[in-house]
């Protein structure tokens, strides 16, 4: 019910928004469309938040769902980085490596993993130009790690970062706006899939934030 009230009028807007950069602003009209593409982050940002905010109702609640399907992770991190180069344009985003075998999984909910870590590699990161992600093979699992440039992360902050509202600066610092359940949420659909994740980091240098996958069926393709 909640869900519902909640997506509703946001749907609508998104809509709206869409008539009105296809209809009614003229392409050549430079303020509107400047004004229209930031109304269009605002409602993707609150979508976002909304979203996260469900997610976190139905973990506590033991009713975050999982489809079961064989997913390409060559091809949903490929998917993910192209989505975002059009988002933002200052970081350069190169896929290194790839993963032998298909698994099964919830292929929006790992995108949904992958879109997280990569948008806080790119918030976290605000004087750099790459990031990189890494995708390999172990006998009985596949790994993804997302590397930034940026802030990096203490020490004694790095486990705590996977737990809820928990965030290294204060919610007085407004530099690095969010809810701070990202990779809480990350991290609950990873261990659904019977994986792990992890985060190395040099405070000043970066952060690589990483998951594995296991194979849990042999009977997979391999590409
Ligand atoms: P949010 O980014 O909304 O605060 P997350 O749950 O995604 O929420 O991250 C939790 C906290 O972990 C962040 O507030 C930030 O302090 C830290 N963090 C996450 N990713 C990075 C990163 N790539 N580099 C530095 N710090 C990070």
């Amino acid at each position: 019910m909640a869900s519902h009230e909640l997506k509703t009028p946001l749907t609508s807007l998104q809509g709206y928004t869409e008539i009105l950069h296809t209809r009614i602003v003229e392409p050549g009209s430079q303020e509107g469309q400047r004004y229209l593409g930031r109304m269009k982050i605002q409602i993707d940002r609150l979508s976002g938040l909304v979203n996260d905010l469900l997610d976190i109702s139905k973990i506590q609640a033991g009713k975050l769902a999982f489809a079961e399907e064989v997913v390409d992770i060559n091809a949903l991190v490929r998917e993910v980085v192209e989505n975002l180069h059009q988002t933002s344009s200052q970081h350069q985003i190169s896929i290194e490596g790839s993963v032998q075998r298909a698994i099964v999984g919830d292929r929006d909910r790992l995108g949904q993993v992958l879109i997280n870590l990569i948008t806080n590699a790119m918030k976290y990161s605000p004087q750099a130009e790459r990031i990189v992600i890494s995708l390999m093979n172990t006998s009985d699992a596949l790994m993804v790690s997302v590397q930034d440039f940026g802030i990096g992360i203490p020490k004694a902050h790095q486990k705590k970062v996977f737990e809820r509202f928990y965030r290294v600066y204060s919610d007085k610092d407004r530099t690095y706006p969010g809810l701070s359940i990202g990779l809480y949420i990350a991290q609950q659909i990873i261990e659904h899939h019977g994986g792990k994740m992890w985060v190395e980091s040099v405070e000043g240098e970066g952060s690589t934030f990483g998951f594995s996958l296991p194979h849990r069926s042999k009977q997979l393709p391999e590409f």
